[in-house]
């Protein structure tokens, strides 16, 4: 299920809803690892040059969504940003971002400490970055490439499509609630 954290701190029913982690890409750290390494990675999860990200801004351009990507002023430059949803979309890597219980986050055998290091220090920042947007007012969506291979993706996207339904009527809501 797609993870939401709502800067209205309200529970949505049907969303896994609860501070959702987020972990960065560093490209740097990307570098450093062997070839082997990282396509063992990122094969796993998903076809050749099939971008995750951009799965997602297709399924949402389709549906009629508009955004900016990378927003550079925004904590932790988001992937995709809906500025009509006050809402920023993470697609996080499974192994760079520490995806807690992921099948697909498994620590290589050798210098399993410096990548638990590393990755600690990812999530860490994450975590930091979502905290930041929520203060700010915005919502965060942090969709896990695991939840776009293939078997799931279409469920992930549909969910995906929900919550920002959920996320536009809910702070219209509450606006008019207290308006
Ligand atoms: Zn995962």
């Amino acid at each position: 299920m797609i993870k939401y954290l709502s800067s209205n701190k309200i529970p949505l029913s049907g969303i896994n809803f609860d501070g959702a982690d987020r972990h960065r890409i560093q490209d740097t750290v990307m570098d450093k690892m062997t070839k082997e390494q990282r396509s063992r990675c990122m094969s796993k999860i998903r076809g050749r040059d099939t971008k995750p990200e951009l799965l997602v801004r297709k399924y949402l351009f389709s549906r009629g969504y508009r955004y900016r990507l990378n927003s550079p002023r925004l904590p932790g430059k988001p992937d995709i940003v809906l500025r009509k949803y006050r809402t920023a979309i993470f697609v996080n890597g499974c192994f760079w971002h520490g995806h807690e219980g992921c099948r697909y986050f498994v620590l290589p055998k050798s210098n399993a400490e410096f990548w638990r290091g590393k990755i600690e220090r990812n999530r860490e920042r994450d975590r930091t970055e979502l905290r930041l947007l929520a203060e700010m007012g915005w919502h965060t969506i942090v969709v896990w490439e695991c939840q776009l291979r293939p078997a799931v993706r279409r469920q992930t996207l549909e969910s995906l499509d929900y919550t920002l339904n959920h996320i536009y009527l809910e702070d219209r809501r509450i606006i008019s609630r207290f308006g």
